[in-house]
């Protein structure tokens, strides 16, 4: 069997889909492994660390493809590289396919077999292959250090000979993974911080962080969250009532970070045009939802925008990219425990279970066919 780690094709992508530890657990299980040459680069691992363990490297995607039965990747494959991979090759990545159903068929067509990575279940089993839990814990972290970055000031409170420095106030909006990191990243800085979220459960989880909780605590949010522990849109009326308790907060906080998401739905909008002008000169809120709409009214993705009264609104994409070396040292973990169980160790060659919860879960091409259930025609 041999295994393809390719270059990711979007220059926004700097994490790759195998490192050192992952490759040498690939070959440990009968793989022959081949890296192109640069792939690891942006996150830290050049060519000599994967020839190290044992992969070859190959000059270009063209040669690292050929003959590739695995193929791993970061990103969904281009039509154009789908072009380099042989008929019957598996790919796996994090596949983002809503809304580009002409690509999934362009794969389909291709003859290759896709699995997306994000629609593992969120089951005991399949922990160690959640990419989403993985990438967000990294998000959450690092939109408390970018928000840092951006403040003009000091997050911890100081007691200088030169006079004391007050503590920042830091308001967490969303407390799922990305969330949760988010909290116990700025309390490590220093902060003081409170956060909100629709789903009751989250209220003894900010208070065991040692943050402060804040929301509308009514009927309607003792019952918002779905039997998969997800969030459910709320109605108008409550968020108002949660808009009007946000308003009076928001006004006292030097950073916000929000990463509020609704599964299968745009992201929701939490803080307000007139939200963000009650802020201070100079506080910073970090929209992690931004590629899904943002929570922030003025979040740009891929821009850090100051507004009229002085705040930076940060909409950085691909987050988890900006911590390219652990996103990518995660990401390999989570794809080898999925491709683990592909794997017969007997023969050393791939042995899909088709009818294993995790590959119907996952899969989304096979057979020149899309054969996801979320992606068949609607019955007319
Ligand atoms: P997510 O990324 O889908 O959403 C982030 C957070 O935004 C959620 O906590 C959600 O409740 C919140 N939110 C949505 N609308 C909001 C609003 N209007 N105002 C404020 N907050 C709002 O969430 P996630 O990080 O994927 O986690 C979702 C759930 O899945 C959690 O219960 C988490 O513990 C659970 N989970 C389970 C597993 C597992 O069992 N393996 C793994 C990871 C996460």
């Amino acid at each position: 069997m041999r295994i393809a780690v390719l270059s990711e094709t979007d220059a926004a992508e700097p994490r790759v889909a195998a490192v050192p530890e992952t490759v040498k657990k690939y070959k440990a299980l009968g793989a022959d492994v081949v890296v192109q040459s640069g792939a690891g680069l942006s996150a830290g691992v050049p060519d000599a660390e994967y020839e190290a363990v044992g992969a070859t490297v190959a000059a270009s995607a063209e040669d690292a493809a050929r003959d590739a039965d695995l193929v791993l990747k970061v990103r969904r494959p281009s039509a154009e590289e789908a072009k380099l991979l042989k008929r019957g090759a598996t790919v796996v990545a994090i596949m983002d396919p809503y809304g580009r159903e002409d690509e999934l068929k362009v794969l389909a067509d291709a003859g290759l077999d896709t699995f997306a990575m994000e629609f593992m279940p969120r089951i005991t089993r399949a922990q160690v292959m959640d990419v989403l839990s993985s990438q967000a814990n990294l998000a959450g972290y690092r939109a408390v250090i970018d928000g840092a970055a951006e403040y003009g000031r000091s997050m911890p409170m100081m007691m200088t000979a030169a006079g004391t420095v007050p503590a920042a106030r830091v308001f967490i909006m969303g407390v799922g993974v990305a969330g949760l990191q988010a909290i116990a990243t700025a309390r490590r800085l220093g902060a003081v911080v409170t956060a909100t979220d629709v789903r009751p459960a989250t209220k003894e989880q900010v208070e065991s962080l040692g943050a402060k909780f804040v929301a509308v605590e009514d009927d309607e949010f003792k019952q918002a969250e779905t039997a998969g522990g997800y969030a459910k849109e709320m109605s108008a009326e409550y968020q108002r009532k949660q808009a009007d308790l946000v308003k009076g907060h928001i006004a006292k906080q030097d950073i916000v970070i929000t990463t509020a998401l609704i599964p299968g739905r745009p992201a929701p909008k939490l803080v307000s045009e007139e939200m963000v002008a009650s802020m201070k000169p100079g506080s910073v809120l970090v929209d992690l939802a931004v590629e899904r709409g943002g929570n922030v009214a003025g979040a740009k993705a891929g821009e850090i925008v100051t507004t009229a009264n002085g705040a930076k609104i940060v909409g950085h994409l691909n987050v988890p990219g900006r911590l390219a070396a652990t996103a990518s040292a995660l990401y390999a973990r989570n794809l080898y425990a999925f491709l683990e169980t592909l794997i017969d160790k007997e023969s050393k060659a791939l042995a899909i279970k088709w009818d294993d919860e995790l590959v119907k879960a996952t899969n989304l091409t096979r057979d020149g066919q899309v054969v996801h259930p979320s992606f068949q025609p609607k019955a007319a």
